[in-house]
């Protein structure tokens, strides 16, 4: 088997590659040759911690395994980033171990391509402000990634804990374009694209504060209870997610669906827009939403490029295992 370990991932995959890989695995779930296995997330009673896996199989890119790891709030002060998460590889065919990859910058980075790859499909195209909720540390991948979509000429940003927002000024400066603090009506009002990636669990942004035409990337709420925006945008927007089935448990809709306001039926893929068989946006007055619940084939899609590009440039770690 290979390992690829966490300090060598920055050096082999790129932002693009990440998208590809999240792209054509979403197109592949729509299509019904990928599959991702029920989310198993547990409080462990220990360090404050969530502890879970994410798992599937894409038998068109014959990529099998599982992401390994959660949540330990306490990290920050031991010089950790809270996210922890290795992903294994298996070999479809034998069932074998294949591959173990560092996962804490893949999952930032298969995130951003996630709500990167739903602007690419939803937003208008002639978007030119982005509006970002939140500022930890998925929040600078998220910014770098939606500029690769649209020609926006400026960022604002609101933080529920304000002395973060200098993450937003400081990403916007090295993209080249300005950034502005503002309130939350100010953000729905002006932004084209809105992406929401915090740890929130009450509702951040109103229906009333969103202008017709914007699209809005929920990629925070990936657990029971957690929410970003109103369960009333849920319902004005035309939703679309990574997949129904969580996006109905543990995404931005579970509360939508819990007070009976959607039906599971009004929750699109997005991989059915990158497959031609959605639409997708229809009109430039449209409010489109993508609940980006985080998927373990997004994990796996992107672990299983970092070994290709691994094994090529000789950094991959061979055990016999
Ligand atoms: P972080 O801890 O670095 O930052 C947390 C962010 O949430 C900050 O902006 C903080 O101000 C904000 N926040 C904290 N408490 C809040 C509250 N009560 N109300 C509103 N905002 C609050 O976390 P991060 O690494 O940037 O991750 C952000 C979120 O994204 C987390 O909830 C994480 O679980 C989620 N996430 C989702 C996916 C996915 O695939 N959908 C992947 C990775 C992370």
């Amino acid at each position: 088997m290979w390992i690829v370990p966490e300090a060598a991932i920055a050096d082999l995959i790129t932002p693009e590659a990440s998208f590809e890989a999240v792209e054509a695995v979403f197109g592949a779930m729509s299509r019904g040759d990928a599959y991702n296995f029920p989310v198993i997330r547990e409080s462990i009673g220990h360090a404050d911690a969530l502890y879970g896996f994410k798992s599937g199989f894409d038998r068109a890119g014959l990529n099998l395994g599982l992401k390994s790891g959660g949540y330990w709030p306490g990290n920050e002060a031991k010089g950790l980033t809270n996210h922890q998460s290795t992903v294994f590889l298996f070999d479809a065919d034998t069932g074998k171990c294949s591959a173990c990859v560092g996962g804490n910058l893949l999952t930032a980075l298969r995130t951003a391509a996630a709500s990167s790859v739903s602007i690419k499909h939803l937003a208008r195209a002639d978007s030119k402000v982005l509006g970002m909720i939140g500022a930890g540390h998925q929040s600078a991948f998220q910014m770098r990634a939606a500029v690769q979509q649209r020609n926006f000429d400026k960022v604002i940003g609101w933080n529920f804990h304000p002395e973060m927002l200098s993450r937003l000024e400081e990403t916007a400066g090295t993209l080249g374009l300005p950034f502005e603090a503002v309130d939350l009506d100010r953000l729905g009002q002006e932004a084209d694209v809105i992406i929401s990636i915090t740890s929130s669990f009450d509702p951040i942004l109103k229906a009333a504060q969103v202008s017709a035409g914007t699209h809005i990337a929920c990629m925070g709420t990936d657990t029971k209870g957690k929410q970003e925006v109103e369960a009333e945008l849920v319902v004005k927007a035309t939703v679309f997610t990574d997949e129904v089935a969580q996006a109905i448990s543990i995404g931005e809709c579970q509360h939508a669906i819990a007070a009976g306001m959607i039906e599971q039926s009004a929750i699109n893929e997005l991989g059915a827009v990158i497959n031609g068989t959605h639409p997708g946006r229809t009109s430039a007055g449209e409010i489109t939403l993508f609940d980006g619940t985080g998927v373990g084939l997004q994990d796996l899609a992107v672990a299983a490029r970092v070994v290709e590009l691994a094994i090529a440039k000789g950094v991959a770690i061979e055990v016999d295992f």
